[in-house]
């Protein structure tokens, strides 16, 4: 699929076969409706936009299949919070949600009471495990900054990169303020945005360099900088190393960058489409 010249491993850096790697990974792309299997809207390989993409992913020859295997141990895990929170998310016949054999969701309403109310304001997860989760997002914007595909051109780490690729290759999640990491959900008329993968983009937050992803209902946002995120962020919206983590629901309509984006790509549909009718 990929046309790069690549012949190291992107992590080890050793001249090993090399597999064609995801950079979002497979789970993020699996089935979350079943009337809808492995659908949802993005930009193409050639940039332009593709409703309804039957998608694997964009893969490209990156990594190594030893390097391979250290990225899935924290996938594994990932999935099924992944999974869990869509299905508490969804589950408004109860409060408490087990998932798995050590995961608990619990549904919030703003007064912090338990609620099977629609759209809870956050899910509190139980048996949270801070340095596969840590390990995961950054192996993700890792993998965004090196990749060499037009998706992720949005993407540049500097020299930043570097210094990822040795917390990866230690494995060290670091603390909750290096490169701080956030999830949340996002919602649409009590439903979760599941039917749109958008393009990573770089912004600035209070000077410093942050990156974000949306994809199928989470919206992924990392701080990619030397500064430490601050403690007020850190408590409130960041993983952190306890067993517990607050995820936020918002309404798209409290994130204008991404409702914009989402506007943008209707738009960009309809060009595409006007444009095949023309040809
Ligand atoms: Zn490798």
């Amino acid at each position: 699929m990929s046309g790069n010249k690549r012949t190291i491993c992107a992590l080890c850096q050793q001249s090993r076969p090399l597999r064609e790697s995801h950079i979002i990974p497979e789970f993020l792309h699996a089935p979350l409706y079943e009337e809808n299997p492995r659908r949802f809207n993005t930009y193409g390989l050639d940039g332009r936009p593709q409703l309804g993409l039957l998608q694997k992913g964009q893969r490209e020859r990156l990594l190594c299949d030893e390097c391979e295997q250290r990225f899935c141990v924290y996938e594994r895990w990932v999935s099924d919070f992944y999974r869990g929170s869509i299905a508490a998310f969804s589950d408004t016949t109860r409060s408490e949600i087990p998932y798995g054999k050590k995961l608990r969701f619990s549904r919030i309403d703003s007064n912090g009471n338990p609620t099977t109310s629609a759209v809870p304001r956050k899910l509190i997860i139980e048996g949270f495990d801070y340095a596969k989760m840590k390990l995961f997002l950054l192996s993700l914007l890792w993998r965004m900054g090196v990749s060499q595909l037009h998706f992720f051109s949005g993407i540049t780490l500097g020299h930043q990169e570097k210094r990822l690729r040795r917390m990866l290759l230690d494995n060290d999640p670091g603390s909750a303020e290096r490169y701080a990491c956030q999830l949340r959900l996002i919602e649409l008329e009590g439903k979760l945005v599941a039917d749109y993968q958008s393009q990573p983009r770089q912004y600035d937050y209070c000077g410093r360099k942050c990156c974000r992803l949306f994809s199928t209902g989470f919206r992924f946002d990392f701080m990619a900088s030397n500064h430490p995120a601050d403690d007020y962020d850190v408590d409130r919206y960041c993983v952190k190393p306890q067993p517990r983590y607050e995820c936020w629901v918002d309404s798209i309509l409290t994130h204008p960058d991404l409702a914009g984006e989402l506007m943008k790509f209707g738009k960009d549909m309809k060009r595409t489409e006007a444009g095949n009718l023309q040809a």
